[in-house]
C-alpha cells in the first residue's frame, strides 16, 4: 500500500520555505504499515496452492463484520497423518527486512468433537520460502524454513454451560532478515479443523517527516526489533546545518521517528515560520510584593510563533532542601501568586503556551515577601481585641478541622499548591473502594480478553490480553488478576496500586486504563509494555545498543521520575526492574504502592530500623533513618542509570547487603560500566552524594541528558578509559588479569563466553596473545556486534595496560 497521499501532500506542502506546521509530521506519521498481502481486500479467488488437493479449501465466507471474504479451510480431524500444505502466491518484498504476518483463524476445540480423540489437533504450523523470483506450483517441504507453530488463543470469554464458540484468533509473527527478492508462505496442517479467514502480510516504514528545519525521506525499519536506523536529515530551503551540529533521526522497528540529533537553522536574513516553541518571556516584573503574595507582571514574547493561550509560572521556595515545584497559569500578562510564607524568599520563572506547545522558562526572578505586620503590638495592649481576634480565628480554625477532617476522610482533599497537581495518598481514604473509583475507571469485563500469562504480579498472575472499549479500537493491555481466595486486606492493597497509579498521566510513567472491581477475578488494566521490565530487556541485549539509545531510555525514566515528584510522589522503589519497556523503547516508571509494599520487592530486606529495603537502590539516610524523599529517589535512579549503562548488571556485584552499606558509608561509589561516556557516570556519582540537598534535582537531570542528547559528542569515550571493573568500587585497584586462568575464564568474567569457541578455533589460546589483539582481530573472528566488539576491545586495552605496569610483559601496544 502507497503511503496515504494526504500525508504525501502535506510533506510536499511544507517544504516550501524556511517554515513549518507542526501537525505535518503528525499527519505523515500516522500510517507505519506497507502491505504486501492482505487476503481480506481480494475479492475474487486467491487461487493459493493446495496440497493434496483435498486437503485445504478456497471457501467464500463473511468476516466478523459481515464483509465477504475468501478463506480457506481444513478439517480432515477423522483421519491420522494428515500432512495438508497451502500456499500462498509469491510475496516480492520490496525494501523491507523485517515482515510482519498477521493471521486470523478459527480453530475448533477437539473436544467439541466427538470420536476423533487421538487424531485431532489443535494447531498449524507457519512456513516461508524466500525466493528470487516465482517457482513453480509444486511444494517441495524441505525448502521451507518454520516461523512457529500457530496455536489458538486460550479464550477466557468462552461460555460457560458447556457450550463452546468459535472464537477468532489473531496471531503476528515477525519474520526477517530476508535477503531474497520475494518469499511464499505455508500453512501446514497436520490434522485439526481451522478457518483461515484471513492473511495479512506488511512491513513498516517511518514515514518522511520534517523536524528541526530538516527533512528526512521515508525510511524502511531495520531488521531487528531492537534496531534504529540513522537516517541523516536535509535541511529546508533558506536554512542551512548547524555547525558541528547536522540533523540525524532514527527511525525505530515500530515505524516511528525517535531521538533527533542535531538541527537546521535558518539562514542570516531568515527566520522560522509557523508553529514552532514560542520564544522566552524576556522579563518578569514584580508590581507588588505583600507577605503572602507577589503580583507579578511580563511582555508577550518576542517571537509568539503562534497564538499564545496561556502563561505557566512555576516558583519554589529559595532555601527550600526539596525543591517543591508549584505553578501558576494565566491567561493575561499579569498574574497574582497567592498563600506565600511572609520573609520567604522565592525564584519565579515564567513560560508561555501556543497550540505547538510550551516555550522554554525564562530568566529566574528572586522576591522575598515583605515580614508580617507588626500590628501585634496594639493589640497586646487591648485584651478585647485579642479575645475577639483568638475567638474569631479559633472558630474559624475548628470550622476548618471538622470540615477539614470530614472532606479528608471522606474525599481526602490534599490541596498541597494552587495551581499544583498533587499527589493524594489513597490511604487517607476511610473507604479504600472510594479512592479506587475517585481515580480509577471501572470496566466491564466483557470489554477485556485475556489471553496470555506474561508474568507473575505480588497478588496474582500478570496477563497479556486485549481491552475493547465501545467505539474505541481495541487497544492491547496488560491485566493484573488477584488471585482467588484474596483477604480483604489483599484485595485492598492490590487495588492501591490502581489508585496511585490513575492519578498520574505521563508518557513516561506506566498508563492505568482501568479496574475491574464488580466482578472476578478483581484486575487492575494497564497499557501494555511489549518489552517487559527494563533490567530483563538489557541483559537480553547485552551489548546491542548506542549510547544515544540508553541515554533516550535514562532521559524518559528521568523525565518521569521528574513529573511523580512534582507531583510529590516518593517512588522508593526506584529500580530496572520496576520500569517497563514498550515496543519502541520508551521507558515508563511502574510499580506503585505504598510504602509497605516494598516489603514485597524480592530486593528487600529488614534493616536495623525497621521495615523492609531494596538496600542496593536506597540512599544512605532511607536506609539509616527512613527518610525516603524526591532527593532518596534521585540516588536510586543512579543506580538505574548504572544498571542500564551496565547492561542490567546487578549494582555492587555480589558483596552482601551488609557490605554494601559499609562501603557506602566509608565513602565507595560503584565505577563506571565499560564504555560509559564520563559525563554519565559524573551524574551517576552526583545522584549519590551522601548530603540529599547536593544531589541534582530530576527536572536538572532531564535538562543534562537534554543537553548530551543535543550534543553527542560528549557521549563519546575513548576506547578503554572506562572499564568493566573486576575488583568492584571506585577507589580499588583495576582488575588483576593475572588472576585468570585462561582466556575462558576472562571471557566469562566479560559476560562474552559465547565467543569462546571463536577465540580458541584461531588460536588465540592465552591471554597474552590476547592482549596484542587489534579490533581488526577481534571482528576477524566474526564478531559483528559492535557492542560486543568495543566490551571485548576496552577489556582487552586494560588487560594490555595492566601487563605492562604490572608484570612488565612484553606486549607491544
Ligand atoms: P509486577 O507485579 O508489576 O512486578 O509485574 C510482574 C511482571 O509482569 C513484570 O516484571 C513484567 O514482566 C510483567 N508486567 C507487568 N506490567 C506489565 C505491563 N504493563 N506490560 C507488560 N508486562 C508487564
Amino acid at each position: 500500500m502507497a503511503p496515504s497521499s494526504a500525508a504525501r501532500l502535506w510533506t510536499t506542502l511544507v517544504l516550501h520555505g524556511c517554515c513549518l506546521l507542526g501537525a505535518a509530521a503528525a499527519a505523515a506519521q500516522n500510517s507505519r504499515e506497507v502491505i504486501l498481502l492482505d487476503s481480506k481486500a481480494q475479492q475474487t479467488e486467491l487461487e493459493w496452492i493446495s496440497s493434496p488437493s483435498t486437503g485445504w479449501e478456497e471457501i467464500s465466507g463473511l468476516d466478523e463484520n459481515y464483509t465477504p471474504i475468501r478463506t480457506y479451510q481444513v478439517c480432515q480431524v477423522m483421519e491420522s497423518n494428515q500432512n495438508n500444505w497451502l500456499r500462498t502466491n509469491w510475496i516480492e518484498k520490496g525494501d523491507a527486512q523485517r515482515i510482519f504476518v498477521e493471521l486470523k483463524f478459527t480453530l475448533r476445540d477437539c473436544n467439541s468433537l466427538p470420536g476423533v480423540v487421538g487424531t485431532c489437533k489443535e494447531t498449524f504450523n507457519l512456513y516461508y520460502q524466500e525466493t528470487d523470483a516465482e517457482v513453480g506450483r509444486n511444494i517441495r517441504e524441505s525448502q521451507y524454513v518454520k516461523i512457529d507453530t500457530i496455536a489458538a488463543d486460550e479464550s477466557f470469554t468462552q461460555g460457560d454451560l458447556g457450550e463452546r464458540k468459535m472464537k477468532l484468533n489473531t496471531e503476528l509473527r515477525i519474520i526477517g532478515p530476508l535477503s531474497r527478492r520475494g518469499f511464499y508462505l505455508a500453512f501446514q496442517d497436520v490434522g485439526a479443523c481451522i478457518a483461515l479467514v484471513s492473511v495479512k502480510v506488511y512491513y513498516k516504514k517511518c514515514w518522511s517527516i520534517i523536524e528541526n528545519l530538516a527533512t528526512f525521506p521515508d525510511t524502511v525499519t531495520g531488521s531487528e526489533f531492537s534496531s534504529l536506523v540513522e537516517v541523516e536529515g536535509t535541511c529546508v530551503s533558506d536554512a542551512e546545518e548547524e555547525a558541528d551540529n547536522s540533523p540525524k533521526m532514527h527511525c525505530s522497528a515500530e515505524g516511528e521517528w525517535l531521538v533527533p540529533i542535531g538541527k537546521c537553522i535558518c539562514k542570516a536574513g531568515f527566520h522560522q515560520k509557523g508553529d514552532a516553541s514560542p520564544s522566552q518571556v524576556s522579563e518578569l516584573i514584580k508590581e507588588k510584593v505583600q507577605q503572602r503574595s507577589v503580583q507579578l507582571s511580563w511582555q508577550e514574547p518576542e517571537q509568539p510563533n503562534g497564538v499564545i493561550t496561556e502563561y505557566e509560572i512555576k516558583y519554589y521556595e529559595k532555601d527550600q532542601k526539596d525543591r517543591i515545584y508549584s505553578t501558576v497559569k494565566s491567561k493575561s500578562t499579569s498574574a497574582t501568586v497567592n498563600n506565600l510564607k511572609p520573609s520567604t524568599a522565592y525564584v519565579f520563572q515564567i513560560r508561555a503556551f501556543t497550540a505547538a506547545g510550551y516555550g522554554t522558562f525564562g530568566p529566574r526572578l528572586e522576591v522575598t515577601t515583605k515580614e508580617e505586620p507588626s500590628g501585634t503590638a496594639s493589640t497586646e495592649q487591648n485584651p478585647v481585641i485579642i479575645i475577639a481576634v483568638v475567638a474569631v480565628a479559633g472558630t474559624i480554625i475548628l470550622v476548618f478541622m471538622v470540615f477539614g477532617f470530614i472532606i479528608g476522610r471522606r474525599y481526602a482533599l490534599a490541596v498541597k499548591f494552587p495551581g499544583t497537581k498533587t499527589y493524594i495518598d489513597p490511604e487517607t481514604y476511610e473507604d479504600p473502594n472510594r479512592a479506587v473509583h475517585q481515580f480509577a475507571k471501572e470496566l466491564d469485563a466483557s470489554c477485556i480478553k485475556i489471553e496470555r500469562v506474561i508474568g507473575a504480579g505480588e497478588f496474582g498472575e500478570v496477563c497479556s490480553g486485549r481491552l475493547k472499549l465501545p467505539g474505541k479500537r481495541d487497544v492491547p493491555v496488560a491485566i493484573k488478576t488477584l488471585k482467588v481466595g484474596y483477604t480483604e486486606k489483599q484485595r485492598r492493597d492490590f487495588l492501591c496500586e490502581a489508585s496511585i497509579m490513575g492519578q498520574f498521566d505521563h508518557p513516561n510513567v506506566v498508563h492505568l486504563e482501568g479496574v475491574v472491581t464488580r466482578g472476578k477475578p478483581v484486575m487492575i488494566v494497564i497499557e501494555y509494555m511489549e518489552n517487559g521490565s527494563l533490567d530483563a530487556f538489557l541483559r537480553k541485549h547485552d551489548g546491542q545498543f548506542t549510547v544515544i539509545q540508553l541515554v533516550g531510555m535514562l532521559r524518559g525514566i528521568a523525565a518521569g521520575m521528574r513529573y511523580l515528584s512534582d507531583m510529590g510522589y516518593v517512588h522508593r522503589d526506584l529500580a530496572a526492574r520496576n520500569i517497563l519497556v514498550n515496543s519502541n523503547l520508551v521507558c515508563k516508571v511502574s510499580d506503585f504502592g505504598l510504602s509497605r509494599v516494598i516489603d514485597d520487592d524480592p530486593e528487600a530486606v529488614y534493616t536495623t530500623t525497621g521495615g523492609k529495603i531494596p538496600v542496593r537502590w536506597t540512599a544512605t539516610e532511607a536506609i539509616q533513618y527512613r527518610k525516603f524523599t524526591s532527593s532518596s529517589d534521585v540516588w536510586s535512579y543512579g543506580i538505574v542509570m548504572w544498571e542500564v549503562m551496565s547492561y542490567g548488571e546487578r549494582p555492587y556485584w555480589d558483596m552482601s547487603n551488609q557490605d554494601v552499606i559499609k562501603a557506602i558509608e566509608e565513602g565507595y561509589r560503584l565505577p563506571a560500566p565499560m564504555d560509559c561516556p564520563p559525563g554519565l557516570h559524573q551524574l551517576m556519582l552526583d545522584c549519590w552524594q551522601k548530603d540529599r540537598a547536593d544531589r541534582p534535582k530530576f527536572d536538572q537531570i532531564v535538562g543534562i541528558l537534554d543537553k548530551m542528547i543535543r550534543n553527542p559528542n560528549t557521549l563519546k569515550t575513548p576506547l578503554g578509559t572506562c572499564t568493566r571493573p573486576i575488583s568492584p568500587l571506585l577507589d580499588q585497584n583495576t582488575p588483576d588479569f593475572a588472576t585468570f586462568r585462561s582466556v575462558g575464564d576472562w571471557l566469562e568474567a566479560i559476560k562474552m563466553e559465547r565467543y569462546n569457541d571463536n577465540f580458541t578455533a584461531t588460536g588465540y589460546s592465552s591471554l597474552e596473545s590476547v592482549a596484542r589483539m587489534t579490533i581488526e582481530d577481534v571482528m576477524s573472528l566474526g564478531i559483528t556486534l559492535v557492542g560486543h566488539q568495543k566490551k571485548i576491545m576496552s577489556s582487552i586495552q586494560t588487560m594490555r595496560a595492566q601487563m605492562l605496569h604490572l608484570h612488565g610483559t612484553g606486549v607491544q601496544v
